[in-house]
C-alpha cells in the first residue's frame, strides 16, 4: 500500500504554505518587506558573513533599500549612498562615522534645530566638541575654528531661516587643506537644484522625509559619499578606517579604498546603532524620487512668484529668499542654483506674533504644520515653534523675528496660493499699511552686524 504524502500540520502550514522565494519580474522595484533572506546554499551563508555578499538580514541590506541608495547616489553625483530611517539618523550616522570622543566638529550656526540639539546635547555628552561659524560666507571664519582634533565640517546648502546659501567650493577647500571632509545637508536644495559633491563636498546628507519622498507620507534619511577618501592623506585623522581589525584582517580602507567612509557607516555604524529604514518607506521614497525634477521645477517657480509678490506688499517687512536679487548671498545663486532657488523661505510681517497668528488662522489652502518639501504648501511660525528654545537675541540673529513665517511652497496653482496668502494679509493687517519707499523693495533683512553668533 502506497503511503500518502506526509501532510504538514496546521501550525506548520500557516507559516510555510503558499510562500515562495521565486518572484516574477516586476516593472517597479518590489517592496521586499522581509526581515531576512534565505541563503541559497551553505557556502552562500559564509560568503555573506565573510565578504558581505548578497542579502542576509534587512538591518544589513535589503534590495528595495539598495535600489533607492543607488538612485540617490547617482542623482547626487556620489559614489555610494546609505539609506536610514530619518534625516536625524543620517546626520547622526554620518558624524559618528568620522568623530570620536575628544574630537571636534565645526558647524554652521545656520542649521536645522534638530541638528543643533544633536551637536550641543547628544554629541557633547559623548565628549565630542562643536564650534559654530556664524558668517558661513567667510572661509577665514571656518579656518579660524579648526583645531588639531577637528574631524568634520558641517553646513546646510540652503539654510533655514535666512535662506543663507553655502559657498560649498570655498568651505570644502578649507576642509581639504586639513584632510577634513565637508558634510552638506542638502535637504532644502535637493540634488535636482544643487549637487554639493560636484562643488567639492565629500559627504551629502538628506532628510528624505522632505522633497525626496515629496508627499509627506514617510520619514527617511540618506548619506551620500563621494568615494574619494584618501588613506594616505587623511588616514592619520581617521585611524578606525585604516587600522587592521581585531582579527588582523585588512582595514576598511584596504578593503574599500576611497569608499572606506561609507563602508564603515554601512558595516559598523548604521547596523549597530540600528536606524534601519522600513523597505515599505524605502519604496515610497523611491516612488517620490521618480518625480523629483518635475516637483522641484514647479515648486521653485511657484516660490519665486510668491516671494516676489510678498516683497511688494506693504504689510511685509522683509522676504528672505535666495532667489531675490536683494538676498545677501544671491551672488552665489547663479553658480550654485542655476535651475531654481528652491521653495522653502521665510518672510516677516510688519507687527509681531498677533499679526502672525491672524495671518495663519485666515489661510485656507496653505496648511499649518511643521514640515517642508511637501507637494502641499505649508506654513509655520518659527518663533513660537521650531525656534522657541532659543533666546530672543539668538532667534533675531538667525532671522527669526516675532512676525517671521516660514513657507514651504507646494505644487498648487500659484494664483490660488497668492489669493490665500492675500487672505492672510487682509486678516493680519485690516487697516491699510502705508507702502515702504520704493528703494526698500524687494527687501531682505540683513543680520545686524552687532549681534554675535
Ligand atoms: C527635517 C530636516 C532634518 C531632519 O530630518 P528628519 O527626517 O525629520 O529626521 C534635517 N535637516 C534638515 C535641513 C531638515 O529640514
Amino acid at each position: 500500500m502506497a503511503t500518502a504524502p506526509h501532510r504538514q500540520a496546521f501550525s506548520t502550514r500557516q507559516v510555510h504554505a503558499g510562500s515562495t522565494h521565486r518572484s516574477p519580474a516586476s516593472r517597479t522595484t518590489p517592496i521586499y518587506l522581509t526581515a531576512g533572506f534565505p541563503f541559497e546554499g551553505f557556502d552562500d551563508a559564509a560568503a555573506h558573513f565573510g565578504q558581505g555578499d548578497g542579502f542576509g538580514y534587512t538591518r544589513i541590506g535589503n534590495p528595495t533599500v539598495d535600489a533607492v541608495e543607488r538612485k540617490v547616489a547617482s542623482l547626487e553625483s556620489g559614489a555610494q549612498a546609505l539609506l536610514v530611517a530619518s534625516g536625524q539618523a543620517a546626520i547622526s550616522v554620518a558624524l559618528l562615522g568620522l568623530v570620536a570622543s575628544g574630537e571636534h566638529i565645526v558647524a554652521s550656526s545656520h542649521i536645522y534645530e534638530g541638528t543643533r540639539g544633536l551637536l550641543q546635547e547628544n554629541l557633547a555628552r559623548l565628549g565630542i566638541d562643536v564650534d559654530f561659524v556664524d558668517d558661513i560666507d567667510d572661509p577665514a571664519a571656518w579656518e579660524a575654528q579648526i583645531r588639531p582634533s577637528t574631524r568634520a565640517l558641517f553646513a546646510e546648502s540652503i539654510a533655514n531661516a535666512r535662506n543663507d546659501l553655502l559657498d560649498i567650493a570655498a568651505v570644502s577647500a578649507v576642509g581639504d587643506a586639513h584632510g577634513i571632509p565637508l558634510i552638506v545637508d542638502n535637504t532644502l536644495a535637493t540634488p535636482y537644484l544643487l549637487r554639493p559633491i560636484e562643488h567639492g563636498a565629500a559627504i551629502v546628507v538628506h532628510s528624505a522625509s522632505k522633497f525626496l519622498s515629496g508627499q509627506g507620507s514617510v520619514l527617511g534619511g540618506v548619506i551620500v559619499d563621494d568615494g574619494r577618501f584618501d588613506a594616505g592623506r587623511s588616514g592619520v585623522l581617521f585611524p578606525h578606517l585604516v587600522a587592521k581589525s581585531r582579527s588582523d584582517s585588512p582595514s576598511v580602507a584596504d578593503r574599500h579604498g576611497g569608499l572606506a567612509r561609507i563602508a564603515y557607516l554601512r558595516e559598523v555604524v548604521a547596523p549597530r546603532l540600528g536606524p534601519t529604514p522600513s523597505p515599505l518607506n524605502a519604496f515610497l521614497i523611491g516612488q517620490g524620487l521618480e518625480t523629483l525634477s518635475l516637483r522641484i521645477q514647479r515648486q521653485s517657480e511657484n516660490a519665486a512668484r510668491v516671494a516676489h509678490w510678498l516683497a511688494t506688499r506693504p504689510e511685509v517687512e522683509s522676504v528672505d529668499y535666495i532667489g531675490l536679487p536683494s538676498h545677501p548671498h544671491h551672488r552665489h545663486a547663479e553658480r550654485y542654483l542655476p535651475d531654481g532657488a528652491g521653495s522653502v523661505f521665510t518672510f516677516t510681517l510688519r507687527g509681531g506674533v498677533d499679526e502672525a497668528r491672524l495671518f495663519i488662522e485666515a489661510l485656507e489652502v496653505v496648511t499649518h504644520m511643521t514640515h517642508v518639501g511637501d507637494v502641499r504648501s505649508l506654513i509655520l511660525h518659527p518663533a513660537t515653534t521650531s525656534h522657541v528654545q532659543r533666546t530672543t537675541r539668538e532667534r533675531e540673529s538667525h532671522g527669526v523675528h516675532a512676525g517671521t513665517l516660514r513657507l514651504s511652497i507646494g505644487i498648487e496653482d500659484p494664483a490660488d496660493l497668492i489669493v490665500d496668502l492675500g487672505r492672510g494679509l487682509a486678516a493680519s493687517h485690516p487697516e491699510p499699511v502705508p507702502a515702504l519707499s520704493l528703494s526698500a523693495i524687494p527687501v531682505v533683512r540683513r543680520r545686524p552686524a552687532s549681534v554675535p553668533a
